[in-house]
């Protein structure tokens, strides 16, 4: 499958083929880009006026290259295809929800300000978190690196038990010749001066939520007093990463209909001295007012071109910071499986709630019709997994179509669900946002190598 496309940055229009099978970027000019994209199929009206203003010897001399490239495999046309399933019996990765309670009070929290959608606000105990690493270690296989990754609501309301935890899995680790990678999720309010050493030295990762500017973050991000938190927030995030140095974390916002300019709240962010940032779209019931709707998308999508002009200034002249979603390893990345196969939810990775029962993922914790079974019973079926098994962008007619299908990977299946009523059928809100994302790193990584 071939995708070809345009960019324009400070006013000078840039052109590219990308073969999506063997991820091959090619800086093209505009003569090629039009012929390459009648021939490919992918022609709009007005380029087809300008495609026949074109001299034809020269159509017919790119096309004949177009073929040649065909012939030798350098293009291809054809879609790889495989019918495999995603592998399951075998975790790699958990999410333990170790506190369904929250210090702050988000409005569009998709946890119900942590407590999901329950009326008890619950704390995973150190003997659920103890069977909850026995579960993933008996069901590892030949796995060595697991992950576990500590979820609120807020974890460090329950940090105690999270040290427990910490300690028994690395003891467990020894034991059975496997490794634990710990990451966590925070809200940054209760990141004292002892809270961020103790995540310093033991998490490998973590993540700090925040929205951006104040009037944006403060808007939506309520202490439950009703009061912002965006400078308490901020203050300590800041602390955490100047103790956190070179290892890994990221700040991590979400833009909602409230600020469709979320490229000033990744610059803020980006001014604030942080350099791995990830702003994401809310993800909402279109009755609601946060909600991001189809009528937001030409302006979101502009906001995205003008975040991707600012963000190649900004990298190209001693600002360099990473979006999550423009980042393109065009020479590596995740392997074909991790492409067709996505986030794993359902297979390799699953969720435990704080009494222990098991979830595909966080965003499918206490919902009918998913519980996978319980850490504490020891029940445990996979009749759930192997309908998530078979969810891959190759069972997906719409998304064989797609040309961001190997780094989309068929969109999140809790989307799919919640929004299409069907795992398999794509989240067209979220496709849209994606395919955009995705040309545009395209386009950031193409351009940043030509200026090597
Ligand atoms: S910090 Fe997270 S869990 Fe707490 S209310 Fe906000 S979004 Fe929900
Ligand atoms: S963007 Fe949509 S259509 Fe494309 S791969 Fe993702 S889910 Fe499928
Ligand atoms: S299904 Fe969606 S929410 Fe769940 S882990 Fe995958 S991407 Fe995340």
């Amino acid at each position: 499958m071939v995708h070809s496309f345009k960019y324009n940055h400070k006013g000078r229009d840039y052109h590219f083929l990308f073969d999506v099978e063997t991820a091959s970027l090619h800086n093209i000019d505009k003569d090629a880009y039009l012929v390459a994209k009648d021939k490919f199929g992918e022609l709009s009206e007005s380029e087809m006026i300008e495609l026949d203003g074109m001299d034809k010897s020269l159509v017919a001399e790119i096309s004949a290259e177009l073929d040649q490239l065909e012939d030798e495999g350098s293009v291809n046309t054809a879609n790889y295809s495989c019918t495999g399933d995603k592998q399951i019996g075998e975790i790699k990765a958990l999410c333990l929800h170790i506190c369904h309670d929250c210090n702050l009070r988000c409005k569009y929290c998709f946890a119900d300000e942590g407590t999901y959608h329950s009326k008890l606000r619950e704390y995973m105990s150190f003997e659920v978190g103890q069977k909850a690493i026995d579960f993933i270690v008996a069901n590892s296989g030949k796995r060595h690196s697991l992950e576990v990754d500590f979820f609120g609501g807020e974890p460090l309301m329950n940090l105690d038990v999270v040290k427990q935890i910490v300690e028994y899995a690395k003891a467990q680790a020894v034991i059975h010749n496997k490794q634990f990678n710990f990451t966590m999720t925070t809200n940054c309010v209760l990141l004292t001066d002892e809270n961020i050493n103790w995540l310093n030295e033991e998490m490998f990762n973590v993540v700090l939520s925040i929205d951006g500017r104040e009037c944006v973050h403060d808007k939506l991000r309520r202490t439950i007093n009703g009061k912002g938190s965006q400078s308490l927030v901020l203050a300590n995030a800041k602390k955490f990463r100047d103790v956190r140095g070179d290892k890994s974390y990221y700040v991590r916002g979400t833009f909602t209909s409230n600020n469709l300019d979320f490229a000033s709240d990744v610059l803020y962010l980006r001014d604030q001295g942080f350099d791995q940032i990830s702003v994401e779209p809310v993800v909402l019931p279109e009755d609601s007012p946060m909600a991001l709707r189809a009528e937001h998308l030409p302006q979101i999508m502009l906001e995205y071109e003008r975040l991707a002009s600012e963000y190649l200034d900004s990298r190209s002249s001693g600002k360099w910071f990473n979006f999550f979603h423009f980042m393109m390893d065009l020479d590596g990345g995740p392997c074909i499986k991790k492409r067709i196969t996505g986030c794993g939810a359902g297979c390799e990775y699953l969720s435990i709630t704080p009494y222990g029962d098991i979830y595909p993922c966080h965003q499918f914790s206490e919902e009918e019709g998913y519980k996978l079974g319980s850490v504490m019973s020891g029940e445990f079926c996979l009749d759930i997994s192997k309908k998530f098994a078979k969810n891959t962008v190759f069972n997906k007619p719409d998304c064989m179509a797609c040309p961001a299908k190997y780094y989309c990977s068929g969109g999140c299946c809790a989307n799919n669900t919640h929004f299409m009523g069907d795992m398999s059928k794509p989240y067209s809100m979220s496709c849209e946002m994606m395919r955009k994302r995705f040309e545009l790193s395209l386009a950031i990584a193409g351009i940043e190598r030509s200026l090597v």
